[in-house]
């Protein structure tokens, strides 16, 4: 699948990488559009943000919508064919913020096209995109696609 991926500073590439497949509880989404952050812009110009440098190869991305194509084994979710948007941060479940329920305030949550962690995490700019299923948001009837690629910003 094509992939939009940088390499280091100032060296962006399309690359061609393997279609991932979900795994339990996980979705495969067919990415049509992705905003473009400053922070996608930072590893772009400056081979990384604050603190966050690249030390290996990353696809960009993070404001992703798409559609549900498939899931793994297991539960599944949202009819496959659903418009959704991507909710880019997957909480680690066990750490104290985790435990009480607060989960927006995970102390180590991973984050689409992160190098915040090495390896960095993987992001949403490539045709197809696996996340964790309870990650998907439906969209509202009448939502262009496009538009609601501004959902993960606002
Ligand atoms: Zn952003
Ligand atoms: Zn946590």
């Amino acid at each position: 699948m094509l992939s939009c991926v940088i390499h280091g500073e100032g060296d962006l590439r399309v690359d061609e990488l393997p279609v991932p497949s979900p795994g339990p509880g996980q979705a495969l989404v067919a990415v049509r559009y992705g905003g473009v952050c400053g922070s996608d812009l930072h590893y772009w110009r400056h081979g990384g943000v604050g603190d966050f440098r690249l030390r290996e190869p990353m696809v960009l991305g993070h404001e992703v919508v798409g559609t549900v194509v498939s899931y793994g084994d297991g539960p599944s979710g949202l009819a496959v064919g659903t418009e959704v948007a991507v909710h880019p941060a997957t909480p680690c479940g066990v750490c104290p913020e985790c435990a009480s329920g607060r989960r927006n305030v995970c102390r180590d949550t991973r984050y689409l096209g992160s190098a915040a962690r090495t390896p960095h995490v993987q992001g949403g700019f490539a045709a197809r995109l696996v996340v964790p299923a309870d990650q998907l948001r439906p969209l509202p009837a009448g939502l262009p696609l496009r538009r609601a690629a501004l959902a993960e910003p606002l």
